[in-house]
């Protein structure tokens, strides 16, 4: 059977939005029955990631799961990934580096190029990796929600991503940042201890200080976005 396309399902209804998930489940059932194992979940293990991998256990337990391991993630955020593993031993979770390591990559192009040259270092150490995971399916999904800043807001539950040429499902949309942590609490669910000590949004080492919503991410150079959502 042809997978749907996008333009496939913008002709369809939209999907029932549920009380418990605001339409989450709905649109993960729709997914994996649609795409299977050609369905990718790029995992950042922040906090809407421990939700997202709860809800898609409930839809497929041992879906496929891609870590974008820049090398330069905070030894919390390896810990998390390790007390995912084990509550959901199904999974296939896989920890994608990119081809070159840290120090390589300072041979190459300069020592801390994430300091002066940001959106390339994003570039190599996630879009190119995300671009090989994705050569291999047909859909992905984000952890996205609209509330999380403009640069997000317009964010469908099914979207055209030109960038890498793939459908992007996005089934948090209508979570608020309040929804997130009433779900992880209600279920007891493992999450980054950094949020616990002022880092709503987790990326990088380099990348990330304290902050409110999304503020600590690239603070003071100009950027919002790794490359993955929007083009950078
Ligand atoms: Fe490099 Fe920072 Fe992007 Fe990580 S978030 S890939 S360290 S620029």
């Amino acid at each position: 059977m042809a997978k749907p396309t996008y333009e496939d399902w913008h002709e369809e209804d939209g999907f029932a939005i549920d009380n418990a998930t605001k339409g989450a489940l709905n649109v993960l059932k729709w997914a994996y029955d649609n795409y299977d194992d050609e369905l990718i979940y790029a995992c950042s293990f922040g906090v809407e990631g421990v939700v997202m991998l709860d809800l898609i256990t409930k839809a497929k337990a041992d879906a496929k799961v891609v870590f974008l391991d820049t090398g330069l993630h905070f030894q919390e955020t390896y810990e998390l990934i390790d007390k995912v593993k084990e509550r959901y031993p199904d999974l296939k979770i896989e920890l994608k580096k990119p081809e070159l390591t840290v120090e390589e990559q300072g041979e190459k192009f300069g020592e801390k190029l994430w300091e002066v040259q940001p959106n390339r270092c994003c570039y190599y150490r996630k879009v190119v990796p995300l671009q090989a995971v994705l050569s291999g399916a047909t859909a992905w999904l984000s952890g996205l929600r609209r509330s999380q800043g403009p640069s997000r807001a317009n964010t469908n539950f099914v979207n055209l991503d030109e960038n890498f040429q793939s459908v992007k499902i996005c089934p948090l949309i209508h979570w608020s940042w309040e929804d997130i942590w009433d779900y992880v609490k209600e279920h007891n669910l493992p999450y980054n201890p950094l949020h616990d000590q002022g880092y709503p949004s987790i990326g990088c080492a380099p990348c990330t200080l304290p902050g409110d919503g999304r503020d600590g991410r690239w603070a003071g150079k100009g950027k919002t976005e790794c490359g993955l959502h929007i083009k950078q």
